[in-house]
């Protein structure tokens, strides 16, 4: 049997109040897909990514991981997950870095990406911490270990937060805006990150304004208006050949 998506929305339908915010979209994410969603401000992508990572729950349609849809039980805003032993695991195995990075101010780098596997996964000390290592290593600031996030700089707080990530082993990460509260200059040194990641083969949901990190990582790119799929595809056809009068506006604004 073929192998299930590791994301797969499904007619996703969400509203706060009369506001509906999501008008029933779909996109698949396949294992070593990096899926892109753009869109203009309020167009509903940090919502979309929300109800993926079970941030919030959605009126009508379903966030499958791996195949398997979330327990809900309940109506309207009252809905909660049955299972919650479910949502913990779908959601540790779907890291989210945020566009404000919100990492832990009270807590050194080093701790920041221990926290989670130790309080969560249960990992040891000693196994977490070589492996918080490994990650700061690998987004370029194995040597910040033990400052305080407020002793960085935007751009490597953001690498701390992606280390922070990888250190759950997700089989997926998800990105909002991960470059947009940055310094052109620092901008840079995030992108180069989250390409490594890419060519590395994981499995990546990321909302972005950079065009150029979507033209350049993306295998699947999906512009969002008004709570719907106005059109995707690769990132040559969305990007050299756009269809949409919307995707074209888009696209020239911010040239
Ligand atoms: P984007 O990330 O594309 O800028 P959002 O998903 O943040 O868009 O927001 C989509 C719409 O939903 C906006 O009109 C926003 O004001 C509204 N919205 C987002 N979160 C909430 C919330 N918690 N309560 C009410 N309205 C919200
Ligand atoms: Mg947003």
């Amino acid at each position: 049997m073929a192998e299930h998506p590791v994301i797969e929305i499904q007619d996703l339908h969400k509203c706060y109040g009369e506001l509906e915010v999501l008008k029933g979209v779909d996109i698949k994410a396949k294992r070593g897909d990096v899926v892109s969603l753009i869109g203009s401000s309020g167009s509903g992508k940090s919502t979309l990514l929300r109800c993926v990572n079970l941030l919030e729950n959605s009126q009508q349609g379903e966030v499958l991981f791996e195949g398997e849809a979330v327990h809900w039980k309940g109506s309207g805003l009252s809905r909660h997950p049955a299972n919650r032993a479910q949502m913990i695991r779908i959601r540790t195995n779907l890291s989210m870095v945020f566009q404000q990075f919100n990492l832990w101010a009270h807590m050194t780098i080093l701790q920041n990406v221990m926290e989670a596997p130790v309080t969560v996964l249960g990992r040891n000390k000693a196994e977490a911490e070589a492996a918080a290592r490994r990650y700061l290593d690998k987004v370029g600031i194995g040597d910040k270990c033990d400052v305080y996030p407020a002793q960085l700089s935007g751009g490597q707080q953001q690498r701390a937060a992606i280390a922070r990530a990888l250190a759950m082993e997700p089989k997926a990460l998800l990105f909002d805006e991960p470059t947009s509260a940055l310094d052109p200059e620092l901008e840079q040194e995030v992108i180069r990150v989250i390409k490594a990641l890419a060519a590395e083969g994981r499995t990546m949901l990321i909302v972005t304004h950079d065009m150029n990190l979507a033209h350049d990582v993306s295998d699947h790119v999906v512009f969002l208006h008004q709570g719907l799929i106005e059109e995707e595809g690769t990132p040559e056809a969305v990007f050299d050949t756009p269809q949409s009068n919307r995707l074209q506006q888009f696209l020239s604004a911010g040239k």
